[in-house]
């Protein structure tokens, strides 16, 4: 990673806005936590001993860098050069795993003896038990009760991980719930835990943060994709978005490269107009979510709208600061795909490249054939996850 301070209008200003959206909106007794954050963040992310750390990390234990596949038959499919970044083949199985090494560190650098985190399908959770394990770190994983039901697989390695899992149980017993549950925490112990959250959301500096360490992505796009074809730059980069970290990642490099289109996907659900979707900036408006203004689903009164997606990870009723003002500036275009159609995708991508995506992931390969790409562009999907997590719900689709 290269920790430099970007001084452009898509990156984070000093006060952590992108435009109009961003912020810090947070109780007061959240404030001595997040103040430390942000005076601390750039500083030690930029250090010589905390880059080896986290880059002998990312190689040896993540298994970076992760391969950008040329793949032939989609390719062929879809009348244009797709290239896939294989975040899929990250150790845990996905993107989210960049992130919490990279907050990990910095909590053993603030002296930080134990870790909280919030999670709604459990694979942060499993992210954030795993550098616990890794780093010897107690863990303790809010999570609402309901979805302790439905997601026992991920609530098994979390223990196994060493992880305490608490469930949070007001509420509709969801992320939002456990989010809630997981700050509470946080207020009460703030000398000595630090909380990771798992995408580009929440107070500054934590969309800028979790950008940063999921920038690793677009920068092996960059020299992969020069050794592979001659060019830096792609035409299109792909990504879904719940909250955006993995887009956030697999776009940071390329956000001042005005000729590189950036296409972030969200989940439609069963389709925007049905009302189980979670297609944020097709049904929302700007507010504040989980500590900072952006866009989300809410009714006319503000309150927040459940979202709907078969999958867990982009089921989120808002996205990231940095998304909204993409979104907003016109910067970033905003498609989305419905579960039908992410299922779809993923089983053309089985059975064309031999590759199972995660559901999430299969909402990036759902638009290849809507974004009007030629013959001579390059598409890059960020393939942010693998499928093991998801068979019970493609095995409904087998005969
Ligand atoms: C969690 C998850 C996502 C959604 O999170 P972002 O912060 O939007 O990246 C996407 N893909 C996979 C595989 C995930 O596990």
């Amino acid at each position: 990673m290269e920790a430099t301070v970007e001084k452009t209008s898509y990156h984070v200003s000093n006060d952590g806005y992108y435009g109009t959206f961003g912020g810090a909106f947070i109780p007061e007794m959240l404030y001595p936590n997040v103040e430390e954050l942000r005076d601390n963040y750039l500083k030690i992310i930029q250090e010589p001993d905390f880059l080896d750390e986290y880059n002998d990390l990312l190689r040896n234990y993540v298994g970076r860098p992760t391969p950008l596949y040329h793949a032939k038959r989609l390719s062929e499919k879809y009348n244009t050069n797709v290239y896939l970044k294989r975040e899929d083949l990250c150790h845990t199985g996905a993107h989210k795993v960049n992130n919490t090494i990279g907050q990990i560190l910095l909590a053993k650098r603030l002296g930080k003896k134990r870790i909280v985190a919030e999670t709604g399908a459990g694979q942060h959770g499993v992210a954030t038990a795993t550098v616990c394990a890794l780093m010897n770190l107690e863990c303790v994983v809010y999570m609402g009760a309901l979805d302790i039901e439905r997601q026992a697989p991920n609530v098994a390695r979390m223990k196994m991980l060493g992880a305490e899992v608490r469930s949070a149980t007001c509420g509709s017993q969801t992320l939002k719930d456990a989010t809630n549950e997981a700050m509470r925490h946080w207020i009460n112990n703030p000398v000595d835990t630090h909380y990771i959250i798992g995408s580009v959301v929440g107070p500054h500096p934590y969309p800028d943060m979790v950008a940063r360490f999921q920038s690793i992505i677009s920068e092996e796009i960059r020299w992969q994709l020069k050794e592979q074809t001659g060019h830096e730059n792609p035409d299109y980069v792909v990504a879904c978005v719940g909250g955006g970290s993995n887009a956030a990642g697999a776009f940071y490099h390329f956000l001042d490269q005005e000729s590189v289109k950036l296409v972030a996907v969200e989940a439609a659900g069963q389709g925007v107009g049905t009302g189980h979707s979670a297609a944020t900036t097709a049904l929302g408006k700007p507010g504040v979510l989980h500590g900072s203004r952006t866009i989300l689903m809410q009714t006319e009164d503000g309150q927040v709208v459940e979202p709907y997606s078969i999958s867990a990870g982009l089921d989120y009723p808002g996205i990231g600061p940095q998304h909204a003002y993409l979104f907003d500036s016109g910067r970033g275009t905003f498609l989305s795909a419905t579960d039908e159609e992410a299922i779809q995708a993923a089983f053309e991508l089985t059975r064309l490249e031999g590759i199972i995506p995660a559901l999430e992931s299969s909402h990036a390969l759902a638009v290849l054939g809507r974004l009007g790409a030629s013959i001579s562009d390059t598409v890059v999907v960020n393939l942010s996850g693998r499928g093991d997590k998801d068979m019970a719900t493609y095995m409904k689709y087998i005969d």
